[in-house]
């Protein structure tokens, strides 16, 4: 498994200040060794976002001989030695950030930027000054990387590169990133638009950048834009309306929307269309007619676009002789995200949440990372990490602290360690935790490799039905903050979805499961789901109404093969007259009222007497199998885990176990007795769990 650092490497007691991150020192690199790093995320070259020539400047710029006394060096030699050290530096590809920013400047020499000095006259340093070569001196011409310039849907040469990419209000105002501008700072960064075909381009051209910079992973961030532009009222730039039209082109006569009767849709303008009928900017975009179509024209774009990159990154290494490998920032793992786990080697995640008990969170991004290695790292704006850090600054919640990271690899996927790492942009600081914990954390999860894997040998699957949860997921609070940017709309046809809740309840009864996912077949094809269900006791079907005929089909070929179906809520509501029934009414299926019921109604894979202040899970390993055990016990008062003593635990396996030995943070491994109490039920006594532990059956 990967071992990630949230590498922004931002400094102590300063603002986080995007997209161009610190420079670097030779000292880190010993840091992340000593923390067992294998991978960076969020870690360098992000200030393409500022001009091309800047992000040349962060890989290969100059280092004056007083930074080289104190071991600094640019990104490419950062990279380079990095690499020799086994950890590979995923440059960052913002795909939504376009920056200007405030300079002061000096015979075309920068004497202040961002943070300003009143030396000179203030003027501005960005992407509107690349493409119109008004920039610094230093800055090569728009047209040395460009040597045809760069041309728009409309056939117009683009001469504000800034003005070009950027996502537009319903009447016509930029949208703006607001969440990477530092408030006290007099920053703009526009909200840019990977529908408008200048930007993918010039989004190729920083990924060719970082590639012959030396870097052996891409990460694309912001994988959604311009989907995400809903949160303040969404985007009718042209491109977007472009791509609306193209959509309701390729439409089936029947599927075209009552209000088009009659409209030329070689011609439409879904924008001209909207303000005709008297709507104006920042409406919520839910309240706006065709606006269920405009979603999913969205959908379908944000896939198609994420591949043309994903696909030009591994390509263009590949014309240069490297391999690299692609990873996604999927941030909360909604269903949308789905098509575009294909197109890439590793999966990030923000979360949309950081949460001290969330194990079920971990199970469904294994499950939907289809194989591929999952890591995450804390987001600053939803839940805990503020509070968390005020308290380690204190020198307490060391154990809280342990437990975010160890969830994630308890569950087969990885927590990043934190290093510098974000705090939006409100906080004056960045995410640092006390380096022995660190260090101690990291090499915890080095020991226990062989012992973490994203395979389990788990008895229930919970099916993640994408067409099921994708309208629900785009339709939900996510896309609005409150009523900041358009009063709040409730969604009078939103979906029931009990898929959340059944994983919550499950991990919280210590049941262990997978996540299989179905995916929307418009967006992805369906792979051989039966071959994959043959190998479970129980699926579990949570409001799976929006099952495809196919996927149908191989949930009752299943049945008749002797499987088991548990069905909360609803299911198949799409499929033709009777065909559901099959699936309800035949013996191998039980319908349960109340998701409460689900637990009693799975295999026991892990027999153990927990409560709810715990998660277990089973990992497929080669010597045998791993049982992971967290302990979410806190005791707020003595500030620790409550440790429990003599747990009993027994485990289903088809191995023949011999021997067990445990395994935990800061303690000897330890050999256990191991008994069969039936026929493949093993079990053990651990003498000891404070907030991790991992029993290996050998
Ligand atoms: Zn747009």
């Amino acid at each position: 498994m990967e071992r990630s650092v949230y590498f922004d490497g931002w400094s102590p007691q300063t603002y986080c200040q995007h997209p161009s991150m610190p420079p670097r020192r030779l000292s880190m690199i010993d840091d992340l060794d000593e923390m067992g790093a294998t991978m960076l995320v969020w870690a360098g070259l992000g200030g393409g976002s500022i001009s091309l020539p800047y992000l040349e400047e962060e890989a290969y710029g100059a280092i004056p001989a007083r930074f080289r006394h104190y071991g600094y060096v640019n990104d490419s030699e950062f990279i380079s030695h990095s690499r020799a050290r086994s950890i590979d530096l995923f440059a960052i590809v913002f795909e939504s950030q376009a920056w200007e920013f405030p300079a002061e400047i000096v015979g075309g020499e920068v004497v202040a930027q961002n943070e300003l000095r009143g030396v000179a006259p203030k003027s501005t340093v960005g992407l509107r000054e690349f493409s119109s070569d008004t920039g610094p001196a230093s800055w090569k011409s728009f047209r040395s990387y460009f040597p045809d310039g760069l041309t728009n849907s409309d056939g117009d040469d683009v001469v504000d590169l800034w003005e070009e990419v950027a996502c537009r209000d319903l009447e016509g105002a930029p949208i703006h990133a607001h969440w990477v501008e530092v408030a006290v700072r007099d920053q703009d960064c526009y909200y840019a638009d990977r529908n408008n075909p200048v930007w993918r381009e010039y989004l190729k051209a920083v990924i060719r950048t970082q590639i012959d910079a030396g870097a052996r992973g891409i990460q694309l961030d912001e994988t959604d834009t311009p989907m995400s532009a809903l949160r303040y009222g969404g985007c009718f730039c042209k491109d977007c309306v472009l791509e609306f039209r193209s959509y309701l082109l390729a439409l089936a006569p029947n599927d075209l929307p009552e209000e088009l009767a009659g409209v030329d849709l070689t011609t439409f303008d879904y924008r001209a269309w909207l303000l005709e009928r008297g709507h104006k900017a920042r409406e919520n975009p839910r309240a706006l007619p065709l606006y269920k179509h405009f979603s999913r024209s969205l959908q379908i774009a944000i896939a198609r676009t994420f591949e043309e990159l994903a696909r030009f990154a591994k390509d263009y290494a590949a014309s240069r002789g490297v391999q690299i490998r692609v990873g996604g920032n999927f941030y909360d793992l909604a269903p949308y995200w789905d098509p575009m786990v294909s197109h890439v080697d590793v999966l990030v995640t923000e979360m949309r949440e950081t949460r001290f008990q969330q194990p079920w969170y971990f199970r469904h991004g294994v499950g939907l990372s289809r194989g591929k290695p999952l890591v995450a790292v804390e987001n600053p704006y939803g839940g805990v990490t503020p509070l968390l850090l005020a308290k380690l600054q204190e020198g307490r919640a060391r154990d809280l602290f342990r437990l975010t990271i160890f969830e994630a690899s308890a569950m087969g996927a990885n927590m990043s360690l934190p290093y510098g790492s974000w705090l939006g942009t409100e906080i004056k600081d960045s995410y640092w935790v006390p380096r022995d914990l660190v260090v101690e954390t990291g090499q915890f999860l080095k020991q226990i490799d062989p012992l973490i894997s994203n395979v389990s040998p788990h008895l229930t699957a919970v099916i993640f039905s994408v067409h099921s949860l994708i309208d629900n997921a785009i339709d939900s609070d996510q896309f609005a903050d409150g009523d900041r940017w358009f009063p709040i709309v409730t969604q009078p046809d939103a979906r029931p979805a009990s898929y959340w809740e059944s994983i919550e309840s499950l991990s919280r009864s210590t049941r262990t499961f997978d996540v299989v996912v179905f995916p929307d077949e418009i967006l992805r094809e369906n792979d051989s789901v039966a071959q994959s269900l043959d190998r479970y006791d129980t699926v579990v079907l949570p409001d799976v109404w929006g099952v495809s005929s196919s996927q149908h089909a191989q949930l009752l070929e299943y049945l008749d093969r002797g499987g088991r179906i548990v069905v909360h809520g609803h299911y198949g509501t799409e499929l033709a007259n009777g065909e559901a029934e099959r699936l309800l009414t035949h013996e191998g299926t039980t319908v349960i009222r109340s998701v409460d019921e689900l637990p009693a109604e799975v295999p026991v894979d892990v027999i153990a007497d927990l409560g709810e202040l715990a998660a277990v899970s089973l990992h497929e390993i080669e010597d045998g199998v791993a049982l992971h055990i967290v302990n979410y016990d806190y005791d707020e008062a003595q500030d620790r885990v409550r440790v429990r003593n003599n747990v009993n635990l027994g485990v289903s396996s088809q191995k023949r176990v011999t021997r067990a030995t445990v395994h935990a943070p800061g303690r000897a491994t330890v050999e256990l007795p191991v008994t069969e109490i039936s026929e493949g039920r093993w079990h053990v006594i651990v003498p000891e769990i404070a907030s991790y532990a991992v029993v290996h059956l050998h």
